[in-house]
């Protein structure tokens, strides 16, 4: 059976393993985990296929802020398939790197992405050297776009169990707290797990610092970790899980200290986070430690651990 035929999460755009006799798998994991009960209900019926929803006019979209950054690239589908998310191509003379993924995925979008190479890439470079997620639910159909462009996936150790798909050879499994790619312009760093609870493993962020010159402002990529608020700017820390009522507030404390005793050494100007819109151009290392001490303050505790 084509690859495409694989069952696919219309909520969520994760695209899964096939089942016995093609059946579709009985709930999303990701959707299950991810929304409120009743959000969960409506979302984990809805299975599709990669050919499916590639007959429905869909596409994805790529946008430069060519003011700011012309190497980050934005990726969305139109209309969206579920959940509106993003992914981020960054452009760099090394080859590119891929942030995220989406459930729609076709040649057009390929074809896009090895024609955006970075102006001084030398020609035996290929196009994208990685794809690196940020967190499982932005799997979408990763293994798909791997196979199409012949690149591997990182993804963290402890993320692998939660692939949908486990038959790509493309797959790289990282471990540890860092990974530095590109000659170390890039590394992705690893949040600790805060959740203890077995059935509420998904709070497991991986979080991208691509490291620039001078003259280009430091970036770093959030995924759902911290979420730029897009009517006022401001960050929401792991909104996704605060939203699905997974964390009681001594977690939610914990998670935000070890956030920011991950990104507090690093230097960084500007944000992306997932959702589409969620970026801050400038001063993003000072927004984030306001509302890191935001939620220390509620809590009457020191940002920083006594120990
Ligand atoms: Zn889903």
């Amino acid at each position: 059976m084509h690859l495409f035929e694989y069952p696919l999460c219309a909520g969520c755009g994760v695209q899964y393993d096939l089942m016995p006799a093609d059946q579709s798998p009985p709930a999303c994991l990701h959707c299950l985990t991810a929304f409120r009960a009743e959000d969960a209900a409506k979302q984990i019926a809805r299975w599709t296929t990669l050919r499916n929803i590639s007959i429905e006019d869909r596409r994805n979209i790529f946008e430069t802020d060519v003011w700011t950054d012309p190497d980050t690239l934005t990726l969305s589908t139109q209309p969206a398939l579920g959940t509106e998310k993003r992914a981020i191509l960054l452009r760099t003379p090394l080859g590119s790197v891929l942030w995220d993924c989406m459930g729609y995925f076709d040649e057009a979008t390929a074809c896009s992405i090895e024609q955006r190479k970075h102006s001084q890439v030398s020609s035996d470079t290929p196009a994208l050297v990685a794809i690196v997620l940020s967190h499982p639910r932005h799997q979408g159909s990763v293994m798909e776009w791997a196979q199409r462009l012949q690149v591997p996936i990182y993804v963290h150790a402890d993320d692998q169990c939660w692939l949908q798909r486990s038959d790509s050879p493309w797959i790289h499994a990282w471990h540890g707290s860092t990974l530095t790619l590109l000659d170390g312009q890039i590394t992705i760093l690893r949040m600790p797990v805060v959740l203890a609870s077995a059935d509420q493993p998904l709070l497991a962020y991986s979080i991208l610092h691509w490291e620039r010159n001078e003259s280009q402002s430091s970036l770093l990529l959030t995924g759902d970790a911290i979420s730029v608020n897009r009517a006022d700017g401001t960050l929401e820390l792991f909104a996704r899980e605060v939203e699905s009522g997974c964390l009681d507030s001594k977690t939610y404390t914990e998670a935000v200290r070890c956030l920011w005793h991950l990104l507090e050494p690093l230097s960084f100007d500007r944000l992306l986070s997932a959702q589409p819109g969620g970026t801050l151009q400038q001063d993003a290392k000072h927004a984030v430690r306001q509302a890191c001490s935001a939620v220390f303050v509620d809590a009457r505790q020191p940002l920083h651990a006594s120990s």
